[in-house]
């Protein structure tokens, strides 16, 4: 008769006596325990209650073509081409009617503005004769589509879609290694690591919370300890002080302007 007790960490061979050990499960790569974890969102969702990207679009559309455009750019820049662009173009049909030269005129105070024209009348035309006009609700389908990589699918689905997802830029990336919340060599590493280590309820605005603290508090090249609330739990060999910032609600910062 089986021990009850040995279910969970033993399995006896069919035809031998050999017990194989499973394997414990895969350890979750994170300096905080789950208890501090929740402290750090629950300070970062006081300061910030409300976190929105800024990027402006009028339906899921007009978000692609606005997130495909800012790859090194701000959102404020975008947001001034794309006003006058939506207006007359925010549908793809709409879009491949207007052409990629004249396109290419209203994006044209956008850095790397040639190619990008090039992505979005392309991009038009796969969503026209592959998805019947429709932006896809799936990862998979999204980076299909020309100048949308996994990081503009992320922005996608969590601000069109509602979804939670982690689309790493450099302020997450290097928070996440500085202060080991979720350390990781690649963007998709510290996603996927991400994922598991944010609580669940915290998950859907995370990514906005962690780059606004990137871009105003854990600068790239001197942090700004004595400013921040998490300054008492941070793990960071490089923190320069231990006392947390008051915790007040900030007022609203823009999450696309360039501060750096
Ligand atoms: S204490 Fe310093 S290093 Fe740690 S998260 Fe805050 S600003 Fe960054």
């Amino acid at each position: 008769m089986t021990n009850p007790k040995l279910k969970s960490v033993t399995k006896s061979s069919q035809n031998s006596n050999v017990i194989v050990r499973r394997k414990p499960a895969a350890a979750v790569k994170t300096a905080y325990s789950l208890a501090e974890r929740e402290e750090i969102f629950r300070r970062f969702s006081i300061q910030r209650p409300e976190p929105r990207g800024e990027l402006e679009h009028t339906n899921p559309f007009t978000l692609v073509v606005a997130v495909a455009l800012s790859a090194q750019a701000t959102d404020a820049g975008v947001n001034k081409a794309t006003r006058a662009l939506f207006k007359i173009a925010d549908t793809p049909q709409k879009m491949l009617d207007l052409g990629e030269e004249k396109v290419r005129e209203y994006i044209k105070t956008i850095g790397l503005y040639r190619n990008k024209a090039k992505n979005v009348v392309a991009l038009s035309q796969m969503l026209a004769d592959e998805f019947g006009g429709k932006v896809p609700e799936t990862r998979e389908e999204l980076v299909r589509l020309p100048g949308v990589g996994r990081k503009t699918a992320n922005v996608v689905l969590s601000m069109a879609f509602g979804q939670a997802t982690m689309a790493v830029d450099t302020h997450i990336f290097r928070i996440a290694n500085r202060i080991r919340l979720a350390p990781g060599k690649t963007p998709d590493e510290v996603e996927d690591r991400l994922m598991k280590v944010v609580p669940k309820q915290y998950l859907y605005h995370a990514h906005h919370w962690l780059i606004l603290h990137g871009r105003y508090t854990c600068k790239a090249r001197r942090p700004e300890c004595e400013r921040c609330v998490i300054a008492d739990i941070c793990k960071s060999p490089e923190k320069s002080s231990d006392i947390p910032a008051p915790l007040v609600e900030l007022p609203p910062q823009v999450i696309g302007e360039a501060v750096e």
